[in-house]
């Protein structure tokens, strides 16, 4: 079977290299906004100074201590320098006895709700190592026909909850038989996207909203108007990649209740991502690793 799509590295971009007919499958989030979208970065303030949930006091300090003295802009640059102010906000909230039990309960039932972007797909990859492209359902507008999962049933199913299709597995069909799936596809929902990319997709699919069946049924009849804007998983990945890359995390903002939101999580990614990558290796082995250990993951509604 052939499997295609190749991969360009210039500069500061990466860009599948397709043909027209493989073009004509593919969907993708702007490429100038999507990079280092498949690592793992720290989004509460226990990740980043790489503790458990619930470290106490001593464990906080000597943590913090260490990771200052590795990522001091004296020896990192300017890179360094957000990160260090971010480091000593979440040290100056964890040491407060008060601020600390409350940025706890936060950052559980944040990492519950799986607010937390880590960077790795959730649907299981089955695909050969230089494959680049995925498979993808956008579930805000799949109307849960089915077709997909009869043409190509190793590879798409039924999600449960919303009554959708959704990728369990990656490449578990030949190609063949997912293009079959997407030609069928009565609403054009079903897109090969850049490999790179299908982490964030997975991961901004949870929070867009799904329209109930029967008034998407209305509205393809003609009887309701055009469908909301800005919800499909591609428009929301983009504006997620935008606030990451504007987010702050206010070094005065006092209220551990503030201090975790999707912003503040963007903004201390986008801090440690700015780090060099020797610094990332050496400080936060825990967060490479989770890298390295992407494929194989467990599909997630199987
Ligand atoms: S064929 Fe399209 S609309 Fe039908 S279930 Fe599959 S993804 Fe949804």
């Amino acid at each position: 079977m052939p499997r295609s799509g190749h991969v360009a590295h210039t500069a500061d971009t990466f860009s599948l290299i397709l043909s027209d007919i493989e073009r004509e499958y593919f969907r993708e989030v702007r490429p100038d906004l999507a990079d280092s979208l498949d690592v793992a970065a720290p989004s509460d303030f226990f990740q980043l100074l790489n503790l458990e949930l619930g470290a106490t006091p001593q464990d906080i300090r000597a943590s913090y201590r260490a990771l200052q003295r590795l990522v001091h802009p004296d020896l990192n640059g300017d890179a360094a320098n957000e990160l260090a102010v971010i480091l000593n906000i979440a040290y100056s909230t964890l040491m407060d006895d008060n601020a600390r039990d409350i940025y706890l309960q936060d950052a559980e039932r944040f990492r519950m709700e799986g607010n937390a972007y880590d960077g790795r797909p959730v649907s299981k990859w089955m695909g050969e190592e230089h494959e680049h492209r995925a498979v993808f359902v956008d579930e805000t507008t799949c109307v849960g026909c089915r077709h997909c999962t009869y043409c190509a049933p190793n590879t798409f199913g039924m999600e449960e909850h919303y009554g959708r299709a959704r990728v369990h597995t990656q490449w578990g069909d030949e190609e063949d038989a997912v293009k079959e799936a997407v030609d069928m596809c009565p609403v054009d929902c079903i897109s090969f996207v850049n490999r790179k990319q299908l982490a964030l997709l997975e991961f901004v699919l949870k929070a867009c909203p799904r329209e109930d069946s029967a008034i998407m049924a209305r509205r393809r009849s003609g009887n309701m108007g055009s469908k909301p804007s800005k919800q499909d998983p591609f428009s929301r990945a983009e504006t997620w990649l935008r606030q990451r890359k504007d987010a702050k995390i206010d070094a005065h903002d006092s209220s551990a209740r503030s201090l975790l939101t999707e912003e503040t999580a963007a903004a201390m990614a986008r801090a440690w991502l700015a780090l060099p990558q020797q610094v990332r290796e050496q400080g936060w082995p825990s967060f490479i690793a989770k890298h390295e250990e992407q494929q194989g993951r467990v599909a997630y509604f199987q």
